[in-house]
């Protein structure tokens, strides 16, 4: 009978082959006397420079298989391996308890791997396991023990690793001609395991807990880590179907792979563009390796949040200009910042409010706290001659406010080019519509910014009177009501009658229930989490603007979201009803 284990889908894809189990070596160093420490030294030192060697070859391998970022992790080991607080404390040791190099070397290690183990910070908890990985491969190298890793390099028919847990360096050496999948009994969503598979893009599912333990080598095995399900000696029927999945899977994977370098464009040649939403410099990547098109929205509030102290001028410029260098030339959206609300900064005490929400929440607050907003702009104007900026204010409700803004933008503008601080010469400046009052005065704003994204997320929460955070009225978010699909018509609208462009950084964009009716009402471009990039150009490639254009006119005058989601149900089944 087929078991079925649950863990946590980490790497997604399917596979299934026979289980080679990567065993624990348990092995713990008795304390042995030794005679001649001066010999028990040099036969540790030796073991040091092997292992060293050994890192330095895995960190060119992994600069070479994966990248130079992943690569640091062996970096990390190789400051450990010289490092004199661990290599020097060891030397002593063996000289002054006249005890054998292994025995010192396990306890040592294990007081750093504590110490680390109980810090607060999980960067500090993460060196744990590099300390772990460096005294393996030191132990390894004293016992004269071949290393797991070769035995990894050495697989050869298709294989399921099963492992209590992968260290670094048995990832990089796997073959990956035949290891088809990973599971592990621990770890997490951001476990270094986890992190080497997706970028191996080996399927994984980690944390199953300790009923791995039953499954024997040998086994048959289906890893379904799309649900992050394992199922043990699957039935004749199941190999078959999840076979089918697996072609499924990856047919589509390689065809969403080709749209990466391709622009969105509909079934009937409508251009769009898809953007990334990101919240921080390492965000940018991710955006880059799905295809996207620029950065649709920085939620910049996340630099200023989980920290003692503001952030300089200097340091978001560093920021800044950063994220504007990687993307190369291509647009790159910041807002400024948008605190206030559920967004609280324990360094900024803001006065008590009755409804956060509707209170002194983004540009209003900075138009509040000049102070706050000047130095944001001053790092942005820096940054600009990095790259595409535009510079996006949040939360306007009224034309006095952007003027403010722009006034205030204009200001340090002329100030830094007076101290002969470089300032691209153009930008755009645009602004967010999340307040329904902007979006029904879009017209005349149009008038004063170059773009407009829309921020569905507050304008649904602003339209329906319904906090996005209370759960108890969740079911009034409702992205697809006419109300709100008549306010993004009449900012698309508005828009295009100044010529300019129009956007939507809101969850909205990347919903792929709303992705048509937005490509009907003719929206310019969609932003999104990365991940959802790919899926929506193909989903672009299937529609056509020209038809979901007379779609969307109609759901604009249906009277509920039940309404607009039956007829594009009707669609979708071929059944249109006129
Ligand atoms: C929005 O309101 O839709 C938006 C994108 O901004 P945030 O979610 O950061 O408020
Ligand atoms: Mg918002």
């Amino acid at each position: 009978m087929t078991i079925q284990l649950k863990g946590i889908a980490a790497s997604p894809g399917i596979a299934i082959a026979t289980v080679l189990r990567l065993e624990k070596d348990d092995y713990v160093p008795v304390a042995t006397a030794v005679e001649d420490t001066t010999a028990e030294q040099a036969r540790f030192r030796l073991a040091v420079t092997l292992a060293s060697e050994e890192t330095e070859q895995l960190r060119k391998q992994t600069a070479e298989r994966m990248s130079t970022e992943k690569a640091e992790i062996f970096e990390a080991h190789l400051l450990v391996l010289e490092d004199p607080e661990f290599i020097d404390v060891i030397l002593e040791k063996i000289n002054d308890e006249r005890v054998n190099a292994e025995f010192v070397l396990q306890e040592v290690a294990q007081t750093f791997i504590d110490i680390l183990q109980g810090m607060d910070d999980t960067l500090l908890q993460q060196r744990a396991t590099d300390v772990a990985d460096v005294r393996n491969r030191i132990m390894n190298a004293l016992r004269g023990k071949k290393q797991t890793a070769d035995t990894l390099a050495n697989i050869n028919e298709d294989t399921i690793l099963v492992a209590s847990d992968l260290t670094p360096s048995d990832t990089v050496r796997l073959n990956l001609d035949y290891i088809r999948a990973i599971v592990t009994e621990v770890g997490s969503r951001t476990s270094h395991t986890a992190i080497m598979a997706r970028s191996l893009e080996i399927p994984a599912i980690v944390g199953v807990g300790l009923g791995l333990a039953e499954v024997k080598d040998g086994t048959t095995v289906i890893v379904d880590a799309i649900e992050g399900v394992l199922l043990v000696n699957p039935t004749e029927a199941e190999v078959v179907d999840y076979q089918a999945q697996k072609r499924n899977y990856e047919e589509r994977r390689k065809v969403l792979r080709l749209l990466v370098n391709e622009p969105t464009l509909s079934r009937d040649g409508k251009q769009v563009q898809l953007a990334a939403n990101i919240g921080s410099v390492a965000d940018v990547s991710k955006a880059l390796a799905n295809g996207a098109e620029g950065i649709g929205l920085f939620r910049t509030e996340f630099l200023y949040m989980g920290r003692a102290t503001m952030p300089t001028e200097e340091e978001q410029f560093r920021v800044y200009s950063h994220v504007l260098e990687q993307m190369q030339g291509k647009p790159v959206v910041i807002r400024t910042l948008d605190i206030g609300g559920d967004k609280k900064l324990p360094y900024l005490p803001l006065p008590f409010e009755e409804n956060p929400f509707l209170g002194l929440r983004a540009i209003r607050l900075c138009l509040d706290r000049e102070d706050l907003f000047r130095s944001q702009l001053r790092a942005l104007l820096r940054a600009s001659v990095y790259g595409q900026l535009k510079i996006m204010f949040p939360m306007i409700a009224i034309v006095e406010e952007l003027r403010k803004a722009k006034l205030i933008l204009q200001e340090e503008k002329d100030k830094l080019l007076a101290e002969g601080i470089a300032v691209a010469d153009a930008f755009e400046i645009g602004i967010m519509i999340e307040v329904p009052a902007a979006a029904l005065a879009a017209d005349s704003l149009a008038k004063e910014v170059d773009f407009f994204s829309i921020g569905t997320n507050d304008l649904i929460q602003y339209t329906m009177a319904a906090d996005r955070m209370n759960e108890s009225i969740s079911y009034l978010y409702q992205p697809t009501h006419p109300s709100i699909l008549r306010l993004v018509r009449m900012v698309i609208d508005a828009a295009n009658e100044e010529g300019r462009w129009v956007g939507m950084c809101g969850e909205m964009a990347g919903d792929e229930s709303a992705i048509p009716i937005l490509l009907g009402l003719g929206l310019h471009e969609f932003s999104m989490s990365a991940s959802s990039i790919l899926p929506a150009r193909a989903q672009i490639a299937d529609l056509s603007q020209a038809d979901w254009s007379l779609h969307a006119e109609k759901m604009l005058r249906m009277g509920s979201s039940r309404d607009v989601k039956a007829y594009a149900r009707s669609l979708t089944d071929n059944i249109v009803t006129e």
